[in-house]
């Protein structure tokens, strides 16, 4: 049997466009994932067709993302105003517009589907069944693992998520995890069988995110060249626990008060799921830890602002509760930035701790404070990890992800093809 590569992939993104700019509401790391790696297939001649919800009436219906790489939007339920827990009810009629787009094409159009989230697999999984292709899954977050590390203000997620992912776990080919820790999670909270789930660590754009010179990159977000710029980038959601850099900042402050003249703290990025999802939030929260003045908020950045951010800031923050992977905890680095992250999910392995950055045991503010003073105000030091973060962040790339990807699909299209032939064999099938 010969291991070619598949001609066409559908990709399957409910909940949130790859068009979208990410950094709030349900676009983040998952969308930049797509994007990438399917900008990548289709370089290497493997077309890609990404269907996700149509969200405005005034979206074609098929939009061209780069050269072989298609957007389809699937008309499910309101274009606007819906809610992502309200999304698996419209699971059925997302289904239908995929399996009508899909019945419009030659036989065969698609050899396999990847599903990203739960709710796709779950649209993976009929695809899979009337196509007779392969389902490939990530499911970028899990539920059960969410659960256990809720922030204050978050709700939990629902029983059906779980089941819906269960069901997932059980019908995929292959179960792609960013790290062996979610590995390890697929397998021991979702039963997952081991050979079906490989390990695929995402990348990071070292064409985008390259080191910089930090005063031309504070000048041009109108910084003070001597600054301390401590940053948090990242959706505006307890899960991601920005509340943490901020207290940390006041801790920072009571400790040195003369430091109140050189500190700045950024928040970049807009609101998303619940809790602080409303953007005075935090900025109550800096008004009531009496550091307003030194919290700047920055809508989410795109295109190359985002690098200057990054080369602008001392230290990148990353409190979050819980992280799958923790892609801006690997830009940042690329972009000669050390990172404090919590040591939770991913982020071990996104930050080499005492290499490129430090890891954080808790979400402590006062431990918090010790390390981010450690790192950004000690300027040796700091020099020292930024080296490492570049060094760190080359050992990722999108293109090692893309093309593990492309090896998942192969191979799980020539287990799909030795199955069906086996059961054609012993004739359990109608041939
Ligand atoms: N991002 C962005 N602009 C912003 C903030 C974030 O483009 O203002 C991007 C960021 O570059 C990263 C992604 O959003 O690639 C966030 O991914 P991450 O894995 O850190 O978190 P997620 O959103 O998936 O939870």
């Amino acid at each position: 049997m010969s291991a070619r590569l598949p001609r066409r992939v559908a990709v399957l993104s409910v909940h949130t466009s790859p068009l979208e700019q990410p950094g709030t509401g349900d676009a983040g790391g998952m969308n930049v994932y797509i994007v990438q790696t399917a900008t990548r297939m289709a370089r290497r001649g493997v077309a890609v067709e990404v269907f996700t919800r149509a969200t405005s009436s005034e979206l074609p219906p098929v939009v061209e993302l780069a050269p072989g790489v298609l957007v389809r939007h699937v008309v499910a339920g309101p274009f606007e105003g819906l809610d992502k827990s309200e999304l698996p009810a419209q699971l059925c009629a997302f289904t239908a517009g995929v399996l009508r787009a899909e019945a419009r094409q030659e036989p065969g159009h698609y050899d396999v589907v990847h599903s990203h989230y739960w709710l796709s697999g779950q649209v993976g999984w009929l695809a899979r069944e009337r196509w007779g292709v392969p389902l490939v899954h990530t499911a970028h977050t899990l539920a059960k693992v969410k659960n256990a590390a809720l922030a204050d203000g978050d709700v939990p997620e629902p029983r059906s998520r779980v089941i819906g992912e269960d069901q997932v776990v059980a019908e995929a080919d292959r179960l792609v995890a960013n790290t062996a820790v979610e590995a390890g999670q697929l397998v021991g909270l979702y039963g997952a069988d081991p050979d079906k789930v490989l390990t695929v660590p995402p990348g990071v754009d070292l064409e985008r995110f390259t080191p910089g010179d930090a005063s031309a990159a504070r000048a041009v977000l109108g910084l003070p060249r001597d600054a301390v710029v401590l940053a948090f980038v990242g959706r505006v959601q307890p899960l991601k626990a920005p509340d943490v850099l901020l207290r940390a900042a006041a801790e920072l402050l009571a400790r040195d008060p003369a430091l109140r003249a050189r500190l700045v703290v950024l928040v970049v990025g807009g609101p998303s799921g619940t809790g602080l999802e409303q953007p005075r939030v935090l900025h109550n929260l800096a008004a009531s830890l009496g550091i307003a003045d030194v919290v700047r908020f920055l809508p989410p950045q795109g295109g190359p602002a985002l690098a200057d951010v990054y080369r602008a800031a001392d230290v990148v923050a990353v409190p979050s509760h819980n992280e799958s992977f923790g892609l801006v905890a690997l830009e940042a680095q690329a972009c000669g930035t050390p990172v404090v992250a919590a040591a939770v999910g991913g982020l071990p392995v996104a930050v080499a701790d005492g290499v490129s950055g430090m890891l954080v045991p808790d979400h402590d503010p006062a431990h918090w404070a010790a390390v981010l003073a450690e790192v950004a105000l000690r300027p040796a030091y700091r020099e020292q990890l930024a080296t490492g973060a570049v060094g760190h962040a080359r050992r990722f790339s999108w293109d090692r992800t893309t093309d593990a990807l492309l090896g998942a699909y192969t191979e799980a299209a020539a287990a799909f093809r030795t199955a069906l032939d086996r059961a054609l064999d012993r004739q359990e099938i109608a041939v």
